[in-house]
Order: C-alpha cells, then structure tokens, then sequence
C-alpha cells in the first residue's frame, strides 16, 4: 500500500467508532485527534510521516479512554516493524554493506539499526534467520 492509499485510508479511518477495547460497549464517543510522527515503507524507501491522524476514543460506559492504532501504523514506536525489517535484513544479507549506508538509507541512527539487529539475534540462532530471509 502506498503512503497515498493509507492517507486515504486513513481519513476513513477518523469516522470509525468500533467497540470499546476494555468493555466491548457499543457507546463510543470521539474524543478528538491527534497527529503523530512514524517512519514508514513507501515505494521501496522509509519516509518520515510527520502528521498521521489519530482519533482519540471515550467510552460511554465505562469512560475508557484509548486510540485505535492507524492502518499501517500497528506499534507505537516511530520506526515500524516494515522499516525495522527491511533494514536489518539490508544489513545482515550482505556483509559488505556498511551499517551507517544501511541507516543513512532508512533514516535513522547507525546505533538504532545495530539495536534492532541485536535484538532480532536474540530471537532465533542467526543462522536460522538468514535461512528464512533467503528462502
Ligand atoms: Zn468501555
């Protein structure tokens, strides 16, 4: 999906009530929006998106207050699990790519990628991870 399909998507997406996440009611009420920061895939490059709207929802039940994260958008870290992993497998799949090209390309901090390359080491033996990314 491109940044202006999920754009789109997302201006759909502000007139969406849904259900209350703690009590399941029905009366859900907005609450406002607010506009949040993520870098995000498009086209084959990580793009920094500065206003993502966020509708802000109350329960009219049990008075919860929460957001409901935006299509393409899923965790609340600025870097998303699509730029995360296209960056530590640009790094890990050719041993001589230099790790600050690697971060320069996806805009952000040489450290910040060696960090997400250590902590996707500790979730399987590395080996194995590489198996799947090329297979
Ligand atoms: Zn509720």
């Amino acid at each position: 999906m491109t940044l202006c399909e999920l754009k789109e998507r997302w201006k759909q997406e502000l007139f969406c009530r849904g259900r209350c996440c703690t009590c399941d009611s029905e009366r859900v009420w907005f609450n406002g929006i607010r506009l949040r920061k993520a870098t995000l895939r498009d086209g084959g490059r990580s793009t920094f998106v500065a206003d993502i709207p966020v509708r802000r929802l109350l329960c009219g039940d049990c008075s919860a207050r929460f957001c409901r994260p935006p299509t393409g958008v899923p965790t609340r870290a600025h870097y998303q699990p699509c730029v995360v992993s296209e960056a530590v497998v640009s790094d890990v799949r050719d041993e001589k790519v230099c790790d600050s090209a690697v971060a320069k390309e996806h805009g952000c901090h040489r450290r910040t990628l060696l960090r997400w390359v250590a902590r996707i080491a500790h979730l399987a033996e590395p080996a194995a991870l590489l198996r799947r990314v090329l297979f």
